[in-house]
């Protein structure tokens, strides 16, 4: 295994859920372990965690670049990009790029956002859109700002054998941390191997999977072939 953000091949492991947030997501000890290591494994040369580095190898991918996502940013510094909520370890080297917003709830809402059509040539979000009340409409706002041949990469915890669900009329869940139960941290939806679906919903045609350590890093991306 080669960490995407800096080549560094050792990680380092660590718990991040807790028996609360296992119990509200009835998740069986493989599919915990499996998130504990999308979460909380990272990279022990520059601290990147295993949801980050599938992130940065589906945004590469679209770029045809063969390198590290460090060069990456050096290679493509007028890159415009918008990170919703900072994209977790990846917020720093995205933070190189000249032209990045970062765009933070709840100054910017997903549901609409205050940005032009056809704004950005990337848009990048990681493990926001199950806080989202309405990720369908969300989708479509990257969209909208996203030029044509413009890519949206993004994560969200998946359990990749079960389907989404939605948690209306179940016990409110949070994610963050145990004593956080803040609303920013509420989970409405908890995702499934049909993840890909709102992707279409929202009007991209095509959607992309790349994974690291699978299926503890997954990334979903798409892009934007025409503007109609
Ligand atoms: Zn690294």
């Amino acid at each position: 295994m080669r960490c995407s953000v800096c080549g560094g091949t050792s990680f380092s492991h660590s718990q991040v859920l807790w028996d609360g947030l296992v119990a509200e997501w009835e998740i069986n000890d493989v599919e915990r372990k499996y998130i504990d290591r999308q979460q909380g494994s990272r990279c022990n040369a520059c601290g990147t965690n295993f949801r980050s580095i599938a992130l940065a190898g589906s945004i590469m991918e679209h770029w045809s670049f063969r390198g590290t996502f460090r060069d990456f940013v050096r290679e493509f510094p007028h890159l415009k990009a918008l990170e919703i909520n900072e994209a977790s370890d990846l917020t720093r080297p995205l933070s190189d790029l000249s032209d990045r917003i970062l765009a933070e709830y709840p100054a910017v809402d997903m549901h609409e956002m205050p940005y032009a059509d056809q704004k950005f040539d990337l848009v990048v979000h990681s493990d926001t859109l199950e806080h989202v009340k309405n990720p369908v409409a969300a989708l479509k706002e990257c969209r909208r700002v996203l030029r044509p041949g413009g890519l949206l990469a993004f994560t969200v915890p998946v359990i990749v054998d079960r389907m989404s669900r939605t948690r209306e009329g179940l016990a409110k869940s949070y994610h963050g941390f145990p004593t956080t139960g803040t609303d920013d941290y509420l989970v409405y939806t908890e995702y499934g191997s049909d993840m890909w679906r709102q992707v279409i919903e929202a009007g991209f045609d095509s959607v992309k999977i790349n994974t690291f350590d699978f299926p503890a890093g997954i990334a979903i991306s798409a892009c934007i072939h025409n503007a109609g």
